[in-house]
C-alpha cells in the first residue's frame, strides 16, 4: 500500500495507521464472535471485555490514581462546559482562567448555571489581538467560596498550553481544579494530585468522535444539581460502569485499541529506551520543537505565542503576506500534507502535532515550508 498522506489536522485527527489496519481486518468478525463490536450488546461479554480493557488500559497508561473514576461519556468537551457546572457548582461561584477560543467558551456556558468568575485573563485592554500568554497564577484572583477552578491545560484554536498544572493548594484556594484537556490528553504525564476532574473529547488524541472522557475524584460525585439529565450525572454514570445509557460502543472500542498503541511506543535505545507516555511526550517535544524551529528562523512564518506557552499540539502559524495562503495549501496537499487550514476565527495555518503523527511528518513539513520560502519568499 503506498504511504499515506500526513494529516495535521486538529480534530477529528490523525489515527495510528496500524489501528485502522487492526480494526479493518476485525470490522465483520470480532475475535471469531461473529459479530462487528458496532453490532454488540454493550452489555454482552464481549463488548464488557472491550471496555473493561480500554478503561484498564488508560489507567495504566495515564498513571490514573484508584480515587479517580474514569468515565466514558457522549457530548463532547462543549456539553463538558455544562456537564461540570450541572454536577459540581453547587449553584455557587466557580473561577475560570481565560487563555483562549476554549475556556471562553466554557465560562459563557458556565454562566447559565453557576456564578462564573473570572480569575484572570490574557485579553486586555490596549493588547494585539488573540491570545498569546498564560497569565501568571500568581496573578489569578482565586474565589474564596469557589466550588471549582477552570483551565484549558491546551488551548486548541490558539496554540497555547499551560507547561504545567497549578498548584491551587500552594496559591492558598481550596478548591478542586477542573481542566479541559481535550487536545493534549495523552501526549504528557498528568500529576493528578493537582486534579480535581479532566475531561476531553477522544477526536484529538485518543479515538474517533462520539467517546468524551471524564476523569473525577471521588469525592467530587453526589452533587449535582436537581435539574442535571440522568445521563449526565456522574454519580449515575459511574454506579453504572459508565453503561446507564448506551455507550459509544464503536469509538470506546477504537479507542481502546489506541490505548494499546500508545503503551507500546518506545523512544531511544538501550538503558535510555522509554515507553509509553514518557515515549511519547519525549517523542511530542522533538516534534514540536522542529516545527517552532523552523517557523522562528524563516523570514516568511510566524507564530506569536509567548515560547514558553507554546503548544506542542497545535502549532498556528501565519505567512507573512497572506496572499500565499492559498497556494500555500494547495501546495502543501500536494506534498501530501493534508489539513494545514487554520481555525476559521483566527485563519493562519495550524499544523497540530498527535501521538499519532510521526516525526517524518513534521520532516516533510519543515522541508516543504524551507522549500515554498525558496520559491515565494
Ligand atoms: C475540541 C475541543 C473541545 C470541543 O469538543 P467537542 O467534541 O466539539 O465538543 C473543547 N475543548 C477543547 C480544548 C477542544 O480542543
Amino acid at each position: 500500500m503506498p504511504q499515506r498522506p500526513f494529516n495535521f489536522s486538529a480534530g477529528p485527527a490523525t489515527m495510528p495507521e496500524a489501528v485502522l489496519s487492526q480494526a479493518a481486518a476485525e470490522m465483520l468478525d470480532w475475535h471469531a464472535s461473529g459479530m462487528s463490536v458496532m453490532e454488540m450488546s454493550h452489555r454482552g461479554p464481549e463488548f464488557m471485555q472491550i471496555a473493561a480493557e480500554a478503561q484498564a488500559d488508560l489507567r495504566a497508561l495515564l498513571a490514573i490514581p484508584p480515587h479517580f473514576q474514569v468515565l466514558f461519556m457522549q457530548g463532547g468537551g462543549i456539553a463538558e462546559n455544562a456537564i461540570v457546572p450541572l454536577n459540581l457548582s453547587r449553584g455557587a461561584a466557580a473561577d475560570f482562567v481565560i487563555t483562549g477560543s476554549w475556556t471562553i467558551k466554557s465560562h459563557a456556558e458556565a454562566q447559565r448555571y453557576c456564578q462564573a468568575r473570572v480569575a484572570a485573563s490574557n485579553v486586555q485592554a490596549g493588547d494585539p489581538p488573540g491570545h498569546r500568554f498564560i497569565p501568571d497564577a500568581a496573578t489569578w484572583q482565586l474565589s474564596d467560596d469557589a466550588a471549582y477552578v477552570h483551565i484549558c491545560s491546551n488551548e486548541t484554536i490558539d496554540g497555547l498550553e499551560f507547561p504545567a498544572l497549578p498548584d491551587l493548594v500552594a496559591l492558598g484556594s481550596k478548591a478542586p481544579l477542573v481542566v479541559d484537556f481535550s487536545s493534549h490528553v495523552a501526549s504528557r504525564s498528568v500529576d493528578w494530585s493537582r486534579v480535581g476532574l479532566a475531561f476531553g473529547g477522544a477526536q484529538k488524541n485518543l479515538g474517533p468522535a462520539g467517546l468524551t472522557l471524564v476523569v473525577v475524584r471521588e469525592d467530587l460525585l453526589g452533587h449535582a444539581l436537581p435539574i442535571c439529565p440522568s445521563a449526565f450525572n456522574y454519580q449515575t454514570v459511574a454506579k453504572n460502569d459508565s453503561m446507564y445509557n448506551t455507550p459509544p460502543t464503536w469509538a470506546i472500542y477504537i479507542a481502546g485499541l489506541v490505548f494499546k498503541w500508545l503503551l507500546a511506543q518506545r523512544e531511544g535505545d538501550g538503558a535510555t529506551a522509554v515507553q509509553g507516555l514518557a515515549a511519547l511526550e519525549r517523542r511530542n517535544m522533538a516534534k514540536a520543537q522542529l516545527l517552532y524551529g523552523a517557523i522562528d528562523q524563516s523570514g516568511l512564518y510566524v507564530n506569536h505565542v509567548h515560547p514558553q506557552h507554546r503548544s506542542r499540539m497545535n502549532v498556528p502559524f501565519f505567512l507573512r503576506d497572506e496572499r500565499l495562503n492559498a497556494p500555500f495549501l494547495a501546495g502543501a496537499r500536494a506534498a501530501g500534507l493534508l489539513q494545514l487550514k487554520g481555525h476559521k476565527s483566527v485563519g493562519g495555518m495550524r499544523a497540530s502535532l498527535y501521538n499519532a503523527l510521526p516525526l517524518s511528518g513534521v520532516q516533510t513539513l519543515v522541508s516543504y515550508l524551507s522549500e515554498f520560502e525558496r520559491v515565494n519568499g
